[in-house]
Order: structure tokens, then C-alpha cells, then sequence
């Protein structure tokens, strides 16, 4: 096919010829570099033997990749992950992986080495991990580096519940807009009458109601959906590539979740609830235009009584 090919002979980057193939392909089993590849539901499908002997898993081992995190860390290997909390820790870093299409980080190994990893994410959601050893470059500007990867963590997280915060959650239906031939859909939520949450239980146990929400929500999702703090105690999730029938059932499914939640162990009889606005983008409608959609049907519902969800036409 002639059109692969480019002016000066050569065959465009998306396709790999096979004799270049057979090449990679041992190389990349042999490198000294991690490599791994991960499905869209973050299972492990393939690791190199270096990725697999610095988080210690075995090769014949089918995990997750929270799974394999879990793993890692309770035997001391793998990344070094300084956090007085890790179950929060991995919630968060689990609700914002693979939602950009390409992420270059740097980490510390526990067996001292320092990594330099990119994630790269194709349409299908699979990600490809890469990793190279960059200790022997020095320390120069690693301690700046290190402070502008939390500055960009702050700048996208919302520090009480983990998951992604305003900014971060607009940018990513932005991005999903532009990408995505098959327009998402979205869900406004909102939890119901917070105001007498926070004075029964007071601010902190409100705080705890609103980390448990975002845990149940988190947890709740495929990794190519998003989900994200958009105000005190309203969240923004945007589907991507599922119709407004089959997020419904995603938000239903949420919304039984919330309701046998017991997040407060000094309070057994505390319940809440949480009401739901969802809209689907139309052909040539704006992102406004389908904010302001799912927001009237999130009013709507919380008109007709609360806890109950609500799809706008
Ligand atoms: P409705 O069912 O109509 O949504 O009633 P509501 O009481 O939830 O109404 P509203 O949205 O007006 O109230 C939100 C309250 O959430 C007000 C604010 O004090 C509280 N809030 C906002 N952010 C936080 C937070 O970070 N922590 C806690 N504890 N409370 C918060
Ligand atoms: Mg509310
Ligand atoms: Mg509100």
C-alpha cells in the first residue's frame, strides 16, 4: 500500500513492519529497561523480566494493576511510595491513571534505582509502561523536578477526597469532547442535604461522608470513565464511549451503594443519599450547553423528592 509510505521511503510511524517486529519484540523481553502493558480493565497482560523482578511478581502471576501495587508494597518493592494512608493513596492515583493520553513521571525504586516511566494510553484504553533507569544522571534538579510533580499533582487533585478536582475533571470531558467521535455522557451529582449531614455529624464527620461518597464513586467506574470534585458536595463524572441506558446503570448501581453506606462507625443508623442529573451530548451541542442540561435534571430530581436520578431529554 504505497499511501504507508512516506516521501522519503520510509513507512509511517503507526505501522511497524514485521521484519522491524521481530526485532522489538525480543528486544523489549530482554531490555533492561521496565516494560509492561496493561489492559483496559488495568489487568497486567505482559511484563519484561525487568519490570517483573523489580515488583517482584512472578511470571505466570494475572493481576490488576491495584492489585499488583498492593502486592508490591507489602513486600517492600517496586516504587517507593511514601504515604501514612496507602489504601488512599491507591484510590487516588487509581481514579486518575490512564486518563491522559501520554504521562511522563519519574519514581523511586526500592532497590535504589531511580526511573524515569511514561505511560502512553491508546483509543482502546490500554497502556503501555515504560520505564528507564536515570540514576546515573545525577542529581541535578531531580529535587525540582520531584516539587514540580507534586505542584502538577496539587493542581489537579482535591486534597480531601483524592479523586480529580474541578479543574482537572473540565479538562478531561474537554479533551474527551475533542477526542471522542462518540459524544459522552455525564452525571451532576449532588449529595442530599448536606447541610443537616454537617450539623448532625459536624464539618469533620461531613469531610468523612464526602471521602466515603468519592470512594464508593471511585471505585464504581471503568478505568476510561472520570470522575472529579466539581464543587463542596457535587461531582462530575464523564463516561466515554457507553450510551445514557448503560451510564444510567452505572449510576444506579452507585446509588444503591450510597444507600447501604455506613460511613460513620460512631453513628451505625447514619445513612445519606445522593440525587443525579444525567445528559448525553448531542450532535453539534457544547459542553455548556450539556453542563447546563445535566444540571437542570439535577434539579429536577432534588424537586422530586431527592435521591433519585434523573436523564435529560
Ligand atoms: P440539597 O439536598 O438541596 O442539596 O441540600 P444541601 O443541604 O446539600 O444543600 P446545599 O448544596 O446548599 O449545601 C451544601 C453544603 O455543603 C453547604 C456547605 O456548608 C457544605 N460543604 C461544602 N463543602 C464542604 C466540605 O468540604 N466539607 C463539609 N463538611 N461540608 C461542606
Ligand atoms: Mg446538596
Ligand atoms: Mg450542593
Amino acid at each position: 500500500m504505497p499511501g504507508q509510505f512516506n516521501r522519503r521511503g520510509m513507512l509511517t510511524p503507526e505501522i511497524i513492519p514485521v521484519e522491524v517486529s521481530a526485532l522489538v519484540s525480543p528486544a523489549l523481553a530482554r531490555h533492561g529497561g521496565m516494560v509492561a502493558v496493561f489492559d483496559h480493565d488495568d489487568r497486567l497482560r505482559w511484563a519484561n523480566t525487568a519490570y517483573r523482578e523489580a515488583l517482584g511478581i512472578p511470571a505466570d502471576a494475572s493481576m490488576t494493576w491495584s492489585e499488583m501495587m498492593r502486592r508490591s508494597h507489602q513486600s517492600q518493592m517496586g516504587a517507593v511510595i511514601n504515604t501514612p494512608d496507602f489504601e488512599s493513596w491507591l484510590a487516588s492515583a487509581a481514579s486518575r491513571r490512564g486518563k491522559q493520553p501520554y504521562r511522563q513521571f519519574e519514581v523511586d525504586l526500592s532497590d535504589g534505582r531511580w526511573m524515569l516511566l511514561t505511560q502512553t494510553v491508546d483509543e482502546r484504553g490500554w497502556i503501555l509502561c515504560i520505564g528507564v533507569d536515570i540514576s546515573d544522571l545525577g542529581r541535578d534538579h531531580r529535587e525540582l523536578r520531584i516539587a514540580r510533580d507534586l505542584a502538577l499533582r496539587a493542581s489537579q487533585v482535591d486534597p480531601l477526597t483524592g479523586i480529580a478536582n474541578r479543574a482537572a475533571i473540565s479538562n478531561h470531558l474537554v479533551a474527551s469532547f475533542m477526542r471522542d467521535s462518540f459524544k459522552p455522557c455525564v452525571a451532576m451529582i449532588d449529595l442530599d442535604h448536606f447541610k443537616k449531614i454537617n450539623d448532625r455529624l459536624g464539618h469533620a464527620g461531613g469531610d468523612q461522608v464526602l471521602k466515603d461518597f468519592s470512594r464508593l464513586l471511585q471505585s464504581g467506574l471503568r478505568r476510561a470513565d472520570a470522575c472529579g470534585r466539581y464543587g463542596g458536595e457535587e461531582f462530575l463524572v464523564v463516561f466515554s464511549g457507553i450510551d445514557l441506558p448503560a451510564a444510567h446503570e452505572v449510576m444506579r448501581r452507585l446509588q444503591a451503594a450510597v444507600k447501604h453506606s455506613r460511613p460513620i462507625s460512631e453513628a451505625p443508623d447514619f445513612s445519606y443519599s445522593i440525587s443525579i442529573g444525567m445528559a448525553q451530548a448531542q450532535p453539534r451541542e457544547g459542553i455548556g450547553a450539556l453542563l447546563i442540561r445535566a444540571d437542570v435534571a439535577l434539579y429536577q430530581a432534588k424537586d422530586a423528592g431527592r435521591d433519585r436520578c434523573v436523564l435529560a431529554h
